[in-house]
């Protein structure tokens, strides 16, 4: 059947899922194909989320019925760029919305950064998160570790790395990541950050858990809180409640006893990374210069150097997006060019059908829950437009499918994906360690899409 409107949508994250269910409900009579280039649905709330975050994970249940109704079709395994270009979609579809999210780390020029033992934290979380597309081993061999970042991903990969075994394996993570985390030597995880106490990026909740994690001591620096009319002063500044409670929580942690926990996530303010020390190219310290607060809310350094011995280093400093063949894209920001969505080229002029959601439209900031008020906006500017949309030509359902297939694409398909979820769920269930697991993750592509496309039934091992 053809429909009015043609429209896809590439990367099926919560910012095309979204943009897709909002176009859904506007009333007009439109087909929606949302591609992602990996066999499953949902972006980092699968690949990015830390898997000790259940409630967190729990959002793809609404995303989920968002897809199964049926309104938005899933084609996965379908890398824009390399298996579609620009023009095959728009001779196939009205509108092109692009919401392939940001995947790798931001850079951090430091000398030593190259040196092994010195890790993105983005390449580590998609090793515990199972993404198809990075090594299954993980060198966990480190003591003493180096956390760069005063972000939630920071307070992430630091909570990961110094959890007990057995506390992560309640979670979906893959056997190779179980086993991986419980061989892990560690015993202090240093978390460092520029600023003072009252500057940090992270939520009062994620602070708080640090605080409750099992058989883990976290510690705050007296030495950081010393100037304590300079925090006072950025507490009131940033005019938020948020950095209130936090500062106040660390603050609490100032006077509590010491235990004899096995593992200790130590928080450090005020300390700005110099360089990472190494001896025959592998990690051995790291150094730094401290800084001091400033009064508009700066800090200067203090040209006081601090050395740490480590033996492992994650820098925790952003995300970036990519680029992607065909498009304009802002090489300092990390984002594709756009005006509230709509996608302009270097000159500003709108390209057309064209139009950009989520971290690949406003940079990889913010929590999934923005992601649905940016996806509204790119949707309102998109049925304004509508009207004035240039036509795709080949207008059938199947068109789409016909092209794939004549390039050996192997798609994925929504029916295909509840297969891999039910084979998920029936590994979680016959696990017989003794806690209760809701899914195991295959990790392996080639597994998922056998799975998915029911070459490996469900009973399958
Ligand atoms: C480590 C980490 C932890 C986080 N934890 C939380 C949290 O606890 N709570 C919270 O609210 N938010 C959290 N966030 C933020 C949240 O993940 C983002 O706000 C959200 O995922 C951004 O959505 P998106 O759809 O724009 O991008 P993504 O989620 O990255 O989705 C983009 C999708 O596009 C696909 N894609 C990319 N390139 C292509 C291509 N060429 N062709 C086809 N498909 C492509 C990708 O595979 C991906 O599936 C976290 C982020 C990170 C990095």
């Amino acid at each position: 059947m053809s429909r009015d409107l043609r429209v896809a949508i590439v990367g099926a994250g919560p910012a095309g899922i979204y943009a897709g269910n909002i176009l859904s409900s506007t009333g007009l009579d439109v087909a929606i194909d949302l591609f992602e280039s990996l066999p499953a649905p949902y972006g980092l709330i699968r690949y990015g989320v830390a898997p000790d975050h259940p409630r967190i994970k729990g959002i793809v249940n609404s995303l989920h019925e968002m897809l199964d109704r049926g309104t938005v079709r899933f084609i996965g395994n379908v890398e824009f760029g390399r298996d579609l270009t620009l023009a095959d979609l728009r001779r196939r579809y009205d509108a092109v919305i692009i919401a392939t999210g940001a995947i790798r780390d931001a850079e951090l020029s430091i000398p030593g950064i190259e040196l092994t033992g010195s890790y993105g934290a983005a390449d580590f979380v998609s090793w515990y998160d199972g993404h198809p597309d990075v090594p299954r081993t993980w060198p966990l061999e480190a003591r003493e570790i180096a956390v760069l970042g005063n972000g939630n991903v920071a307070l992430d990969v630091a909570r990961v790395l110094a959890k007990l075994p057995h506390d992560m394996l309640r979670t979906d993570i893959p056997e190779n990541v179980a086993a991986g985390l419980a061989a892990s030597p560690v015993t202090d995880v240093h978390v460092f950050g520029r600023r003072g106490p009252a500057q940090v990026k992270f939520t009062p909740i994620e602070l708080r858990e640090l605080g409750e994690v099992d058989g883990v001591e976290t510690i705050v620096s007296a030495e950081d809180f010393e100037d304590a009319a300079a925090i006072d002063a950025a507490v009131a500044a940033s005019g938020s409640n948020q950095v209130k409670v936090m500062v106040r929580t660390m603050r609490g942690w100032l006077d509590r006893p010491r235990t004899d926990a096995r593992r200790r996530i130590h928080l450090h303010f005020l300390h700005n990374p110099a360089a990472i020390l190494g001896t025959d190219g592998a990690v051995t310290g790291i150094r730094f210069e401290r800084t001091r607060l400033t009064d508009d809310g700066t800090v200067r350094g203090t040209g006081e150097l601090r050395e740490y011995a480590v033996q492992a280093v994650y820098r925790a400093v952003g995300y970036f997006g990519s680029p992607l063949p065909g498009l304009p894209f802002d090489d300092r920001l990390g984002v594709i060019r756009n005006l509230e969505g709509r996608v302009v080229d270097e000159a500003g002029q709108r390209i057309p059908g064209v139009y950009a959601t989520g971290w690949i439209k406003r940079g990889p900031v913010g929590l999934i829950g923005h992601t649905k008020s940016d996806a509204m906006e790119t949707i309102e500017h998109l049925v304004s437009d509508t009207e004035g949309l240039v036509r795709a030509s080949e207008r059938s359902d199947d068109a789409i499918f016909a092209l794939l297939e004549s390039r050996g694409v192997q798609y994925t398909t929504w029916d295909g994906w509840l297969a891999l979820d039910a084979h998920e769920r029936a590994l979680g269930a016959a696990d017989t360690s003794d806690v209760e697991r809701e899914r195991i993750k295959v990790v392996d592509r080639d597994a998922q899409i056998a799975i998915a496309t029911g070459v490996l039934s469900q009973s399958s091992p």
